[in-house]
């Protein structure tokens, strides 16, 4: 009998186990795969993670970014230098979570991989978590942090998120400049492709954000690295799902919460999922150990907060988004090639400043160029 059951050893799970165990919590992560292990993610996040967490993230880290470089159709390249404060990482999914977990274990929490949970029952105040080798684990609270393709806000009876197609492209190779991420425009209509150096190659991933999924993602993105001078023959091409946040959910039901990706929080503007899932795990964990204690609308509160603290900003970007890709040239051209747009991009993303205070005034900026007077 535990405290809390978490399902899934993620970047939201890793962070809620550490900080319910720090808090003295008896805590069982579940994960279905075998630790550690790789999760189709480009790893790029911001350094405003570092926050969230009293113990050093730096063994996980693998590169610092210091330059953003940003095309449109390949050219009419915008350079950026990122100061010492606003520089990026890379991560490597694999080593970060992992990592993560083994703070969350030596904090006294318990893992046990290779464990998939196939089915929960809410029974006389306990979670009764059941999994594919028929063992059966109980809790007095549940994190469902299962990720974009997991199953369980359905199993506890929670809207799902909507899943939309992401693709990451592992390419082993020399890499010349490893401070450099790239972003480019055009190549996809209503998306864009990033590309961001790590230890042995790069990164790269693409998705869209607005109207229907384009017919051969795969194919636009080995096409550009192609063109981008890449060998391909040592890569890795992997589909995988990425829920963009689509309008506030309710994240609790009975001593159960959702965390990370299946709450369907990845920023609908930039595809940036990292921060929000481990924000999303510290405030569940938080959550749990208030009800623990004995609040009675800890998890009601939750939901609360993370609208409140995320959820509004992500109806801003969503807005963003809704214009920028569908004129991205335009788009481009007023929002990206302008002295001081893409520092107010980093800024963002290093959590900095929040799209609220800037995304109404870019809307309209954008808006007056589409249709004159509107500015
Ligand atoms: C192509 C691509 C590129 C991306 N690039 C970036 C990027 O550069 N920067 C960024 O910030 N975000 C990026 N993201 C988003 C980011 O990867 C996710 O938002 C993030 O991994 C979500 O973390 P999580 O902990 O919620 O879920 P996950 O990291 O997916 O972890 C969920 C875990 O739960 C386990 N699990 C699932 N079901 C069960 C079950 N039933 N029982 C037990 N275990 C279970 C899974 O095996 C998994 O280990 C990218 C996403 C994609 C698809």
């Amino acid at each position: 009998m535990f405290d809390c059951i978490i399902v899934g050893a993620g970047a939201a799970g890793g962070t809620a186990a550490y900080h319910l165990a720090k808090q003295g919590k008896s805590v069982l992560v579940l994960e279905k795969e075998s630790l550690p292990r790789y999760k189709p993610c480009n790893g790029g996040v911001s350094p405003a993670i570092a926050q969230w967490f009293d113990f050093t993230l730096t063994p996980a880290l693998s590169q610092k970014i210091t330059k953003a470089r940003l095309t449109w159709k390949m050219g009419d390249a915008v350079e950026v230098e990122l100061s010492p404060s606003d520089s990026i990482s890379v991560v490597q999914r694999d080593v970060f979570d992992h990592f993560l977990i083994q703070q969350a274990q030596k904090q006294g929490a318990t893992l046990q991989d290779k464990t998939e949970v196939i089915g929960v029952e809410f029974k006389g105040e306990r979670w009764q978590v059941n999994t594919n080798n028929g063992e059966t684990f109980l809790a007095r609270y549940l994190i469902a942090a299962d990720g974009a393709n997991g199953e369980m806000s359905k199993m506890l009876g929670l809207q799902e998120p909507k899943r939309r197609m992401a693709v990451a492209l592992e390419v082993e190779t020399s890499v010349p400049d490893n401070s450099t991420v790239h972003f480019e425009f055009g190549t996809l209509k209503n998306g864009y492709i990033w590309k961001f150096p790590k230890p042995n190659g790069y990164s790269l991933g693409i998705t869209y954000f607005v109207g229907k999924e384009p017919k051969d993602l795969k194919k636009i993105l080995t096409d550009y690295a192609s063109q981008s001078g890449l060998e391909l023959s040592q890569s890795q091409l992997y589909e995988y799902s990425l829920c963009l946040w689509d309008g506030d959910r309710k994240l609790h039901t009975e001593n159960a919460l959702l965390a990370g990706e299946n709450a369907g929080i990845v920023d609908p503007f930039t595809a940036e999922g990292l921060r929000p899932s481990i924000f999303s795990g510290l405030k569940a964990a938080e959550a749990i150990n208030q009800a623990l204690d004995g609040s009675s609308d800890a998890l009601e509160k939750y939901t609360q907060t993370i609208k409140e603290e995320w959820g509004v900003d992500m109806a801003w970007a969503q807005r963003l988004a809704g214009l920028f890709y569908r004129v991205p040239g335009i788009a481009y051209k007023v929002g990206v090639n302008l002295p001081g747009a893409t520092n107010r991009m980093v800024q963002i993303l290093c959590g900095e400043i929040r799209y609220s205070q800037v995304a109404e005034r870019a809307i309209k900026r954008l808006s007056s160029k589409l249709i004159p007077g509107m500015g």
